[in-house]
Formats: structure tokens, sequence, C-alpha cells
């Protein structure tokens, strides 16, 4: 299939869920600056002509080329005839009480994928998915469960914020949200608030904070989605790249955070191609048990894991490594084990994320109790080491940590294997 300096050209896209488009249209949404660039100059333009189009399709959230007003009017319909901007189609569009809010994409061929957005006083962050499925079955995830079927396209990625970014935008825009944020807020603080009243506060009390405002609703982003993102570097990073691109969102590589099973190799690739704030989904402090809750752990084991985070220090923009650490009650939540942690990581500037489990179908864990967690933390903090316990949002439409399921056409059959075992 032809391209213009490589950029992929579609022939019938109705496979991956984006809205079918014409032969051999280019969908822009995936390009970067420098591939946009040899799409501009494969049409006679200037190079500029990348940084207008960046900025019409992420900042304006446009995907009609008639409406980029800067441009003359021949050079828009010879856009229309060559190009498309097209993201994966919604589904489902649900929030849940306290805010958050998830939204269900189709990207072809049975498969869907989920996409979080999490509100907060003093950011708004988005949780994106990065692979249809999950390959590496990590025994308490809900998305390790279903299998794999396959890696996100870049357009899939970057898709599902700027799917996002319009969805809020426009929402904030309809419901005067921002503009009436100063009465929530005075409402909130006076207590002067019903039920009902209380959560479009809270949202508008968002809105607000640091980093966020009607334009730019999205402050930070978290690849902690559905699947492994180190497993798809390559896109995975395009899109990275968009995210930062201040043409584009403008993202501080600090407010974009990137979560790993302990990929090691994919881990020094990132530190090279894109560092940005990485996490670390560590779950347990010694081998035995990592080997069996996280199983690319025997491939990859946690002294190497450490050893690439350090290494990983040196380039990232922040200056520690966030730790991961799912609380499983009798499995890893031990004095002993907080211990065993807490001296395990001593040699790497780090915080630990204490996640309280969120059960799903199927799976046998329990969430460690309130006090167990906090027990746990206690310890390592008493050890010198910053601990936080994450707290739970939108657990009532199954948008918390590891619970995002989507629909995956499983092609590893691991999910047929374990419905078996789970029904003998
Ligand atoms: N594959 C990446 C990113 C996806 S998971 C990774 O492993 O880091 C995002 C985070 O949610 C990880 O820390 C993961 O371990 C955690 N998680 C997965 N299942 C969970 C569950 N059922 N309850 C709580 N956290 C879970």
């Amino acid at each position: 299939m032809s391209s213009v300096d490589g950029a992929p050209a579609f022939v019938d896209t109705s496979w991956n869920g984006i809205e079918r488009i014409a032969a051999m249209t280019i969908n822009l949404l995936g390009l970067d600056q420098e591939a946009l660039r040899g799409f501009c100059a494969g049409l006679g333009e200037k190079p500029y002509r990348a940084r207008q189009l960046l900025r019409w399709i992420h900042h304006a959230g446009v995907d009609d080329f008639s409406a980029m007003t800067d441009m003359s009017r021949p050079l828009r319909e010879r856009l229309a005839k060559s190009a498309a901007i097209a993201a994966p189609r919604v589904l489902r569009d649900t929030t849940a009480a306290d805010g958050t809010r998830k939204w269900l994409l189709d990207v072809g061929t049975g498969n869907a994928i989920e996409t979080v957005f999490i509100p907060e006083v003093s950011r708004g962050t988005l949780c994106i998915s990065s692979q249809a499925g999950c390959a590496l079955a990590c025994t308490f995830c809900s998305t390790g469960h279903q299998g794999f079927n396959r890696n996100l396209t870049v357009e899939e990625i970057i898709g599902q914020l700027w799917l996002a970014s319009r969805a809020l935008r426009s929402r904030a825009a309809h419901t005067g949200e921002v503009r009436t944020a100063q009465s929530a807020v005075r409402a909130l603080r006076s207590h002067d608030v019903h039920a009902g009243e209380e959560r479009t506060a809270q949202s508008a009390v968002a809105c607000l904070g640091r980093g966020v405002s009607e334009e730019r609703p999205i402050s930070n982003v978290v690849m902690m989605g559905m699947g492994e993102p180190l497993a798809n570097f390559e896109n995975v990073v395009a899109a990275m790249r968009l995210m930062l691109d201040d043409s584009a969102y403008g993202l501080s590589r600090r407010r974009v955070t990137l979560s790993t099973a302990g990929l090691v190799p994919g881990i020094d690739r990132l530190g090279e191609a894109c560092p940005v704030a990485l996490a670390v989904s560590l779950h347990a402090p010694n081998d035995a048990l990592r080997d069996e809750l996280v199983p690319i752990n025997r491939k990859y084991p946690i002294r190497q894991l450490l050893a690439a985070c350090l290494r990983y220090l040196s380039k990232a923009p922040r200056e520690f490594v966030t730790f991961e650490y799912v609380m499983l009650s009798g499995v890893n939540d031990s004095v002993g084990q907080a211990r065993e942690l807490a001296a395990r990581v001593s040699e790497v500037p780090c915080k630990i994320n204490l996640i309280p489990f969120n059960p799903f179908a199927g799976v046998e864990y329990v969430r460690s109790s309130p006090e167990a967690i906090a027990r746990f933390r206690d310890v390592l903090m008493r050890a010198g080491l910053v601990a936080t316990v994450r707290k739970t949002r939108g657990d009532d439409i199954a948008a918390a940590c590891g619970q995002l399921a989507g629909r995956v056409q499983d092609r590893t059959r691991r999910a047929s294997v374990r419905q078996q075992e789970l029904s003998q």
C-alpha cells in the first residue's frame, strides 16, 4: 500500500473500528509533527503547515478540513480529498457517582477498549489503553484474564485523548461548568450543596484546579489502561510525542506517566526515546511471589528490574520511580512483606503507591482490609519511604484500576483455558 513518507494509507479501515474512510486516504490523527511535515511535502506545501494542522486537529479538536480557516479554500479541498481525521467510535459513555467517566471505544473486529477520565481538585487525569487485551497475564488483573488481541495503532492511542478532550470541553461549555465554578466552590465551602448538586460542584471545582481549564480539562495522562505499553513501544512513543508536542497537547513530561509490569529492555529504550514519568507494577517483595502474580518476572526478575529503574532515573523528568503495589489480602500484605519490600527498594529513589485490589468476576483474590493497608503503609513510612494509598475511583462503573476489560477477541486462547479451569 502506498503512503506519503511512511505515513499509513488506508484502503479500508473498517477493520480497526475507525470509520470507513475513502480509498487511499491518510488518517492524520496518528501523525506526529515530523510525519505531518512529510505529508505536507507530498502535497507541495511548506513545513509550517504541519504545525497548523497539528493545532487544528489536537488543540482545536477539529475533524473537518473546511473549518481550518487560516488555510486557503483550494488547500482545504485538497486535504479533504487526500486525508481524514478519524478516531475510534464511541460505543458507550458512562459517568460514575464520583464523576469518573469511562468510554468504551470500538477498535474493530469485535474488540473494544476503555478510556477513563478521573477528575480531581487539582488535576484531571486521563487513563489510556495501549493494547486490545494484554498478553502478560498478571493473575489479579481483569484485562490479563481476557487474553490478548493486538497492539493499538497510534491513532487509536492518541484518539482516546482527542475524543476525551473534545467530550470534556464541550461538556464544560454546555453546562457552563467552569463559569459557575466559583459559586460551586462557595456552595461547597458553606456545605450548602444538595446531594444531587454535589457532583457537578465537585467537577466544577476540579476544572478550576491547577493546570485545568475550560480549554484543557485534561492536565495529566497515565498509560495505565488496558495493555502493556512497553509491549507496543513504537506506537506508544509516537502517541506520547504528540501528547508532549506544544502544537498538539503540550503536556509536560512530568505529567505523562507510563506504567509497566517490568519489561526491562523497554524501560531502557524508553529512557533513550521518550523519557516520561515512570510507574512500575511491583506487587511483591520477592521473586517467588512476583513470579506467581506478575509472570513476566520469570524473564526479568526484581534485581534486573530495579537496576533498570536506576538507569532510567538518570534520564527521567522526575527524580523518583513510582512502585505500584496491589493489596491482596493474605497474599502480599503482611507486616513481614512490608519490611521485606522496604529493604528491597531501599537503593531506588521511589514512591510506593498501594492500590486496594479491585475485584472482578471469576477472580478469587480479596482486597486487603483498610487496617492491613494502613499497617503496611506505616511500616514503609517508618523505613523512610514515601507511601500513599490510591483512592479507588469509578468502581461503580468498573472503571477502577485493573477493572478495565472492554471487549477482547482473545488470540492467545488464555481466556478459554481459564474458563475451562474455572468450570472444573
Ligand atoms: N501493564 C501496565 C499498565 C496497566 S495496569 C502495568 O502492569 O503497569 C495499571 C495498574 O493497575 C498496574 O499497577 C496494575 O498492576 C494495576 N492493577 C491491575 N489489576 C488490578 C486490580 N484488579 N486491582 C487494582 N489494581 C490493579
